[in-house]
């Protein structure tokens, strides 16, 4: 373990096929090769547990939200690395996870809805236009980016590398992260 290890919620906010997940979860190897503590929360994972009871009114949302940022909190609070993937597309329960978490790093994965459209990772945006799935984030469903995020990831325009040094360099900065990220993860895009 690493010595002094601070604790930290690492948030990522964006559309879905925004590039959360896939930032996420090299940031994650990358961490753990360096010895850090380090928890992953993924909003598909939540929903399918802790959240399983939920679904995607606003409210559902929220409460999914709430119950993800509770979790971060503590682990946060026994100087874990939590990374969260989640949607979160309200700016208000967002800013008020925010404010229960001591150390919070907002990292907003930005990419136009037509390029996550286009990419369709899951195939869900196709099911939103025929109106197969209802109230889908950025098709019939509201997004609000973040205002100030500590973090903002272009991924229409960067590679996977650079999205993950740029969330990296931040945590150095605020002094979570010791050394360098060692580019120890072989990314395809790179
Ligand atoms: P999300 O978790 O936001 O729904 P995913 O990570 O599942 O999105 O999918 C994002 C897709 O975008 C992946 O296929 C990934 O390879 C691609 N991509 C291209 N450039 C980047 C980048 N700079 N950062 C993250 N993903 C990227």
């Amino acid at each position: 373990m690493v010595l002094e290890q601070r604790g930290v919620t690492i948030w990522f906010t964006g559309l879905s096929g925004a590039g959360k997940t896939t930032i996420a979860k090299f940031l994650e190897k990358d961490l753990r090769k360096q010895k850090y503590k380090v928890e992953l929360l993924d909003g598909d994972i939540v929903r399918q547990n802790l959240s399983k009871d939920l679904g995607f009114s606003k409210e559902n949302r929220e409460e999914n939200i709430r119950r993800i940022g509770f979790v971060a909190n503590l682990l946060t609070r026994n100087d874990v690395i939590v990374i969260v993937s989640a949607i979160s597309p309200y700016r208000q329960i967002r800013d008020e996870v925010r404010l229960q978490i001591r150390d919070f790093v907002e990292v907003y994965v930005n990419a136009p809805l037509s390029v996550c459209e286009k990419r369709d990772v899951k195939g869900l945006y196709k099911k939103a236009r025929t109106g197969e799935i209802k109230g889908f984030t950025g098709i019939d469903d509201f997004y609000e980016p973040p205002l100030n995020p500590e973090v903002e990831c272009q991924t229409d325009c960067e590679t996977i590398t650079e999205s993950v040094t740029k969330v990296w360099t931040q945590l150095k900065r605020f002094g979570y992260v010791h050394s360098e990220r060692e580019a120890l993860t072989p990314i395809r895009n790179a």
